[in-house]
């Protein structure tokens, strides 16, 4: 709840004219109480949830085989669509209970920390440098929990769910166990507490994580995908390749970049597999070629 009773009164506190975003943020949350403000961090979770993969999805359900071939990582996996419906009303179910007691009981946190929700709003420089941090924080701390979650007990007790799905797709990103959800939560908010930012910049680092995790779990590999010119970003090609090995995986446990992947020696068979693949793919070129260079020797003699 803002402490101000009109935009004059605002303006006057700021020193300035407001500008036309932080007019829009007055008269929307000038009378909401801090922790109702905080809640919507759920209703954008399972917003976000539902909305972002749907295109991914759709494209997979209603796009013939063979157009989606070239793009998907593993062409010969397609999970039916109530498969699909299944695993969404489970994780919004799981996202819906967790989340929201956990945005219930965390809320004294919250304003310790410092996140704020008055004015001035932050510029959009300052946003993204914060939102920079986070992923760093974030990635760091959860390369070690999800090394942690393939320890044999942590696998079974808790990480096979997320597992469940060896070709993964968009709606499965965040389908795991209850405790796993709210283990994961721990690095996400860690880059907040250490560097607090207004609630705005934590709704949309929580939308930004988000939608990350559901571009790695997509099962798609676009050759137009913006990400690709991310430095050290792993993609869905990366993922994919834990999720493809499974239980015995001790590779890819980065979930943005692959630094700490290359830098724990925990990318090895991840590069042994592409090596292969580009022996194989190398191969196959040679083959065409040979073919090309036969078949067209056969029609000189002709
Ligand atoms: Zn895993
Ligand atoms: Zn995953």
């Amino acid at each position: 709840m803002l402490p101000y009773s009109s935009a004059a009164e605002a303006e006057a506190a700021l020193g300035r004219s407001m500008t036309f975003a932080e007019a829009a943020w007055l008269r929307y949350s000038a009378t909401v109480p801090d922790h109702l403000l905080f809640c919507h961090n759920v209703a954008i979770l399972l917003v976000v949830y539902t909305l972002a993969p749907l295109p991914l999805a759709l494209l997979e359900q209603l796009t013939p085989q063979a157009v989606t071939s070239p793009i998907k990582i593993q062409p010969r996996v397609r999970l039916s669509a109530a498969a699909v419906f299944r695993c969404y009303l489970d994780t919004a179910w799981v996202l819906l209970l967790t989340v929201g007691m956990l945005g219930i009981v965390s809320f004294p946190v919250v304003k310790m920390v410092g996140i704020r929700t008055g004015l001035p709003l932050p510029t959009l420089g300052e946003a993204a440098a914060q939102m920079a941090v986070y992923l760093l924080i974030e990635d760091y701390l959860g390369y070690w929990i999800h090394r942690l979650l393939h320890t044999k007990w942590g696998y079974e007790k808790i990480h096979r769910v997320h597992h469940e799905f060896s070709a993964p797709v968009s709606y499965a990103a965040p389908y795991a166990h209850w405790v796993e959800v709210l283990i994961l939560g721990v690095p996400s908010f860690t880059g907040p507490a250490i560097v607090p930012c207004h609630i705005t910049v934590l709704w949309l680092w929580f939308v930004v994580r988000q939608i990350e995790a559901i571009d790695i779990h997509s099962g798609f590999e676009f050759p137009f995908n913006p990400t690709r010119f991310i430095p050290f970003y792993g993609g869905a090609e990366f993922h994919d390749y834990h999720h493809r090995v499974g239980e015995k995986s001790q590779s890819n446990f980065s979930s943005v970049f692959t630094f700490c992947d290359y830098l724990y020696g925990t990318a090895k068979g991840y590069k042994f597999h592409k090596a292969s693949l580009a022996k194989v793919c190398g191969c196959q070129i040679s083959m065409h070629l040979i073919f090309k260079i036969l078949h067209s020797r056969y029609y000189v003699y002709i």
